[in-house]
C-alpha cells in the first residue's frame, strides 16, 4: 500500500490488476495451475522456519512444531493433494443433449471455468492454513486471490506478505494487511467469490457486506462441537483422545471439543480419565513450552470470564492438570477447565468456548442428548464414541454438522479427498478435494446445435396449427 492509499483503494487497485490480468489470461492450463500451487509450495518450504517464529511471536509461545504440524504441513498437505490431483478434476464433461435434436448432431458438455479473483480473509488460530488450505482449491480451479490475513497475528501476516511478494506477481497472488477497517473494505468488493474463516457473528457481517455485490461467499466459522459417548464406548480410550484433541492449540481450533455428553452414571470415570491424561500430557502449566498460551489478553479474559460465570452461577469447576499461578496467567498458559453442568443461560453455554475449557454434560437416554445439540445451530463437528453400530447410524442420521469424526477428534479436517466446511451457523462451502476445487469454479452448460433443425419441417413453427398441439399432447407422458 503506498503512503496516501485508503485500505479501499489499495484493495481495490489489487482486484482490478488481478481481473484485467485474468481476462486478459483466457484459458487457465493445468500447467499454469500447478505451477501456481508449486510456487506456493516451494515458498513455503523455504519459509517454513520463519513463519513458525513468526506463529510462535504471535501467542507469545506457541510451540513451533505445533506451528509445523497444524500451519505448515497442514498447507502443504493441501496444496499438495489439489497439484497431484489436479489432472482428475479439470476437463470438460460431456453430457446428454436435447431430445430429438441430438439426433442430428446436437451436443452438450459442461465447461469447468475459474471464476477469476477470489478473496480469502483467515483467522489468528491458524493463520497460515485458513489462508492457503483454501488457496489450495482457488488456484486448482484456475483463479487468482488475494489474501487478507489477520491482525490479530501480525508478525505471521507480514511473512506471509513478504513471502508472497517475494515469489509472486501481484497480478496472480497478493496480501493485504491491517484490521476490521481493512477487512470492511475487503469484504465490499465485486470479488467473483470470497471465502471467509472466522467467527458467526462477523461472518455474518461478510455475507451482508457480499450480498451488496452478489459475491458468492463460502464461510467457514465455527460453533460449539459437540462430542457424543455412547454407552459402547471404552471411557479412557474416548477421554485420551477428547483430551488430546482439545489440547491441541489449547483449544483454540474451530473443530476443538466445546461441549461433552456423557452417560450420567460414567461421568466421573470419565472426568478422572481425563484429568489424568491432561495431566500426563502437561505436569506442569507455567512455562510449559509444550502449551499454546491463549493468543492475547482480550481472548484470555474472554475464556475466564466463561469459566467464572459458569461457577458463579452453580456449575462445578473441575481443573486438569496442574493448578493455575500467577506465572502461568502472566504467560496466559492455564490447565484445561472441564465445567460440568453450566446452566443454560450461562456464558459458557451461549458462546464457543475457543480456549482451555470444555463442558460436560450427562444423559439418561442418548436421544435426550440429541435432541439438546439439536437445539443449538448446527455445529461445525461432531464427534461419536462407541461400538454400537447401530447407535451410531442413529446418531448420524439423527444430527447435522460440517463434518464428523467417529472414536476420535478433529481427524476429519485432515482429509483432503473429502470437502471442509460447515452447514447452517456452522457456515456455507467448503475447501479440499474435488468439491473444493468445483466451489471456486464455475460449471458452464454448453450446448451447441447439430448441423440440421428439423422444427420447421416437423411443423414445430408458428403459425401452430392441430399437427404441432397433436404432437405436445402425445409427449405428455407419466
Ligand atoms: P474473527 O471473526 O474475529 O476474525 C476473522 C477475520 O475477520 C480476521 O481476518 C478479521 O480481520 C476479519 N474481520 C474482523 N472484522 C471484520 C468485519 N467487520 N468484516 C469482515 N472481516 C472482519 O475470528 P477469529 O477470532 O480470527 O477466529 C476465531 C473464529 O474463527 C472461531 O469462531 C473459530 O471457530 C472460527 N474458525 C473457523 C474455521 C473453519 O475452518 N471453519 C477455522 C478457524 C477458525
Amino acid at each position: 500500500m503506498s503512503t496516501n492509499e485508503t485500505p479501499t483503494t489499495a484493495i481495490r487497485r489489487a482486484l482490478d490488476l488481478q481481473r484485467a490480468a485474468f481476462i486478459a489470461e483466457g484459458a487457465v492450463g493445468i500447467e499454469t495451475r500447478k505451477a501456481r500451487l508449486q510456487l506456493v509450495i516451494d515458498l513455503v518450504v523455504e519459509h517454513n522456519d520463519a513463519l513458525c517464529e513468526a506463529m510462535r511471536d504471535d501467542f507469545g509461545g506457541r510451540p513451533v512444531a505445533f506451528s509445523m504440524m497444524n500451519d505448515v504441513l497442514g498447507s502443504l498437505a493441501a496444496l499438495k493433494a489439489a497439484r497431484d490431483h489436479l489432472h482428475e478434476w479439470v476437463g470438460d464433461q460431456p453430457r446428454t443433449s436435447v431430445q430429438p435434436f441430438d439426433q442430428f448432431g446436437a451436443t452438450a458438455w459442461l465447461k469447468i471455468q475459474p471464476k477469476g479473483v477470489v478473496g480469502i480473509i483467515g483467522t489468528w488460530n491458524a493463520p497460515l492454513f485458513t489462508l492457503l488450505a483454501p488457496l489450495a482449491s482457488v488456484f486448482a480451479a484456475g483463479n487468482r486471490a488475494v489474501l487478507k490475513p489477520s491482525e490479530v497475528a501480525p508478525r505471521t501476516a507480514e511473512e506471509v506478505a513478504r513471502m508472497v511478494a517475494q515469489g509472486f506477481d501481484p497480478a496472480v497472488l497478493a496480501v493485504v494487511t491491517g484490521g476490521p477497517e481493512t477487512a470492511t473494505a475487503f469484504t465490499a468488493q465485486p470479488w467473483d467469490h470470497l471465502v471467509f474463516t472466522g467467527s458467526i457473528e462477523v461472518g455474518k457481517r461478510v455475507m451482508k457486506a457480499a450480498a451488496e455485490n452478489l459475491v458468492p461467499v463460502t464461510l467457514e466459522l465455527g460453533g460449539k462441537s459437540p462430542v457424543l459417548i455412547g454407552r459402547s464406548a471404552d471411557i479412557r480410550t474416548a477421554a485420551e483422545r477428547i483430551a488430546v484433541g482439545k489440547a491441541m492449540n489449547s483449544g483454540q481450533l474451530c473443530v476443538a471439543p466445546d461441549v461433552v455428553w456423557v452417560p450420567a452414571e460414567k461421568m466421573d470415570e470419565f472426568v478422572a480419565a481425563v484429568r489424568e491424561v491432561y495431566a500426563g500430557l502437561f505436569p506442569t502449566i507455567a512455562g510449559n513450552a509444550d502449551i499454546t498460551p491463549t493468543v492475547n489478553d482480550r481472548h484470555f479474559a474472554r475464556v475466564e470470564s466463561y469459566v467464572a460465570d459458569a461457577g458463579a452461577r452453580g456449575a462445578r469447576v473441575v481443573m486438569a492438570g496442574d493448578f493455575p499461578s500467577a506465572e502461568g496467567t502472566a504467560e496466559r498458559r492455564m490447565p484445561l477447565r472441564l465445567v460440568i453442568g453450566a446452566p443454560a443461560d450461562s456464558e459458557i453455554a451461549r458462546h464457543e468456548i475457543f480456549g482451555a475449557a470444555m463442558m460436560i454434560e450427562t444423559y439418561r437416554e442418548i436421544g435426550d442428548a440429541v435432541a439438546a445439540i439439536n437445539a443449538g445451530g448446527r455445529p461445525l463437528a461432531l464427534y461419536y464414541f462407541g461400538s454400537d453400530e447401530a447407535e451410531q447410524a442413529w446418531v448420524l442420521d439423527h444430527t447435522l454438522s460440517g463434518g464428523v469424526a467417529i472414536n476420535d477428534v478433529l481427524m476429519h479436517a485432515a482429509l483432503h479427498d473429502a470437502p471442509f466446511g460447515g452447514v447452517g451457523s456452522s457456515g456455507m462451502g467448503h475447501y479440499h478435494g474435488r468439491e473444493g476445487f468445483l466451489e471456486f469454479s464455475h460449471l458452464r452448460s454448453v450446448y451447441k446445435a447439430g448441423s440440421h433443425d428439423p422444427r420447421r419441417e416437423w411443423g414445430m413453427l408458428p403459425p401452430y396449427g392441430p399437427h404441432f398441439e397433436g404432437m405436445m399432447r402425445a409427449s405428455v407422458t407419466r
